[in-house]
């Protein structure tokens, strides 16, 4: 027998599509194991102010196929701080809360790994369209975000074609290329900039985008991550000065955090919220649960949080060998 009766959960960061997914999974899991779900509003906002909405059948009933959260999510500066952290314990012993769940990035984990020093039992689920979690693979989110990044640059590639354009355009991923790299690969996109690599732009985009015109191509696909040392405006401008094509920079923005989540992302969603309800009622806490190879892990929390990850190699060859 357990000793955990109510559980809450929050989603916080930046969010993601497959965050109501990872919610409905861990309500789902409660309720089948007969203890109590408390959703927490608006990230750790909510878990100092204690905003709450009890989670049932009927209100995560219909969610998993909606992209954002039902939670609302936030960024909360009060949070990072010493008193906002004790003010969050004290509305969890409040709550009567037995462990807490959050879904989101590496961020909001440093945000758990802070209250289970306190005491607050806190197990992270990783769900951030960077995919930039070291302890895992994949990420909940980005699998959607890289389907709506794919889907716009085809639109765009259509104008770029018949108008014998060169298009530059920027990705998020924060400080990572994650997201931007599978993007590049995914619509054959002349060349990449992300921020793990130096890359010298006159030996590698430029020369790209001269070879592919040699080769007889007219339109030109350069893709950016947000975090690359070289902005979109930047590059542009210095594929201006080089080769006398101007060309159109379209920032893709938050378009990439909306819609509906994929197939992927619902069932990853709902595989880690389920192991993350299993490894509390186990009384595992201070743990980030992680997907590698298609197999479901878990990490201590500190563990976690000293891993990096980097850009896998195989993937930038991929890029540069098959991608024109
Ligand atoms: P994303 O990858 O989508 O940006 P994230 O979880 O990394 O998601 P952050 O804004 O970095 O997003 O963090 C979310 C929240 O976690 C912060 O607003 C803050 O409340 C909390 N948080 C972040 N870092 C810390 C920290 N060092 N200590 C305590 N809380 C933190």
């Amino acid at each position: 027998m357990s000793n955990i009766k109510r559980i809450g959960v929050l989603t916080s960061g930046g969010d993601a599509p497959g965050m109501n997914a990872a919610v409905r999974a861990v309500a789902r899991t409660c309720i089948h194991h007969n203890v109590e779900c408390l959703g927490i509003k608006r990230g750790y906002n909510g878990l100092i102010s204690g905003d709450i909405m009890p989670l049932d059948n009927s209100n995560v009933s219909g969610i998993m196929r909606l992209g954002g959260t039902i939670l609302f999510t936030a960024r909360c500066d009060e949070f990072t701080t010493k008193e906002g952290q004790e003010k969050a314990k004290a509305t969890c012993k409040y709550l009567g809360l037995d462990a807490l769940i959050v879904i989101g990035g590496d961020g909001t984990f440093r945000g758990a790994q802070a209250v289970s020093e306190l005491g607050v039992g806190a197990i992270g689920i990783p769900a951030t369209i960077d995919n930039d979690i070291a302890c895992s693979n994949y990420t909940i989110g980005f699998d959607s975000a890289c389907n709506t990044a794919v889907e716009c640059i085809d639109k765009l590639r259509d104008t770029m074609l018949s108008h014998e354009r060169c298009s530059v355009v920027e990705v998020m991923g924060r400080h990572a290329g994650h997201l931007a790299l599978y993007v590049a690969i995914a619509c054959g996109a002349t060349a990449v900039l992300v921020p793990e690599y130096d890359t010298d732009i006159d030996n590698s985009i430029i020369e790209r985008i001269r070879r592919s015109r040699i080769g007889g191509r007219t339109h030109f696909v350069i893709i950016v991550a947000e975090g690359a040392a070289c902005g979109a405006h930047a590059l542009s401008e210095k594929i201006n000065e080089s080769l006398g094509i101007e060309p159109k920079v379209t920032i893709l923005g938050h378009i990439q955090r909306g819609g509906a989540p994929t197939a992927r992302d619902r069932v990853t969603a709902s595989r880690l919220g389920q192991y993350a309800v299993n490894l509390a009622l186990e009384g595992k806490l201070g743990r980030v649960v992680a997907m590698n190879s298609g197999e479901l892990f878990d990490y201590d929390i500190n563990e976690a949080l000293s891993m990096t990850k980097g850009l896998r190699e195989s993937l930038y060859d991929n890029m540069n060998v098959v991608s024109w």
